[in-house]
């Protein structure tokens, strides 16, 4: 039977630790503060943003939510951005994507300043994430490399397969993982004989989007099954990108769906909500 990595325990330390940060800096005259912008009425990113207000509230950070029209011109997100990038109250900008068609997203993220940029989008964090000197890193991530950290193996030296290229999670996870000497192989929808790569996985993370796609007979015995999918099926039940009753018997350790990834990404934006207040303030 595998060890069960429980994000939402993790996830609730490590706010709890950040709440007490947030009060020693708040003597030292560092207030954290998250802006966060939210276009139309998708009723996940609702979610997102309110669980994303809850946290701020819980730790102590002080939040502003800026709720826009769906039909809101690009030029008008592009000055509130601006706006906050000046404002000395906010430490940290975090645009809800995605946005509506007719506003690009790839401009709306160049327009934050890169050191208020908590989700490490922006293409100064994400060069900084390549070379291995970053500050912020995108909080999916992030979030991960804290789980398997406390799942007790050692990165180094480890075959590591993710599945999965995207920018906010794949790539960045595949260079979280190569900075910490693991030897990392990256799968993708046109890569052949996925099975030999993955059974090959000491540390295998599943951001493929397809609900129980990772099933046991493709995993290592043994290995750490990290799993970051976040899939809806027709009737409701939440299930991840692993199949985990088949996993979890060959897996030394797995993560839930829900309550494994999912609550580290929103523990992870506070972390690097409070670090970038810290940034702003002394320039550290
Ligand atoms: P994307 O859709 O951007 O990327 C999916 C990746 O999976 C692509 O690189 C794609 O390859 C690859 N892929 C698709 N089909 C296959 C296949 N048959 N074999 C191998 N690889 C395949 O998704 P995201 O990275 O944004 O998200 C992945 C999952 O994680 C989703 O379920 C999402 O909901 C979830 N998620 C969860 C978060 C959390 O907080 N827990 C945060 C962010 C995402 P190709 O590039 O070739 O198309």
């Amino acid at each position: 039977m595998a060890k069960i990595i429980s994000g939402k325990e993790v996830s609730e330390e490590i706010k709890e630790q950040l709440k007490g940060e947030v009060e020693e800096l708040k003597k030292q005259g560092i207030f954290p503060g998250l802006a966060v912008i939210i276009v139309g009425d998708d009723p996940a990113s609702r979610v997102y943003v309110n669980n994303k207000k809850k946290a701020c509230e819980r730790i102590g950070i002080y939040s502003e939510e800026y709720a826009l029209s769906a039909d809101v011109s690009e030029d008008e997100i592009l000055s509130l951005i601006d706006e906050l990038n000046r404002k000395d109250s906010i430490s940290g900008i975090l645009v809800q994507l995605p946005l509506p068609k007719h506003i690009s997203e790839k401009n709306v993220i160049e327009r934050i300043n890169p050191k208020k940029d908590v989700d490490a989008f922006h293409p100064v964090n994400v060069g900084k994430i390549m070379t291995g000197d970053y500050d912020f890193v995108p909080c999916t991530p992030a979030g991960i490399m804290e789980l398997i950290d406390r799942s007790g193996v050692l990165v180094e030296g480890k075959e590591c397969v993710v599945i999965g290229r995207s920018n906010i999670v794949g790539k960045p996870m595949a260079m979280l993982l190569l900075h910490r000497n693991g030897t990392v192989t990256v799968c993708h929808s046109r890569t052949k004989n996925l099975r030999e790569k993955t059974k090959n996985a000491d540390i295998l993370v599943a951001a493929v989007g397809k609900p129980n796609f990772v099933t046991g007979d493709m995993v290592k015995e043994g290995a750490v099954v990290i799993d970051v999918g976040i899939n809806r099926l027709e009737n409701k039940k939440l299930v991840g990108d692993v199949d985990f009753e088949t996993a979890e018997k060959k897996a030394a350790a797995i993560t839930p769906v829900p309550g494994g990834v999912g609550p580290m990404t929103i523990a992870m934006l506070m972390k690097n909500t409070v670090k970038a207040a810290v940034i702003n303030k002394t320039g550290r």
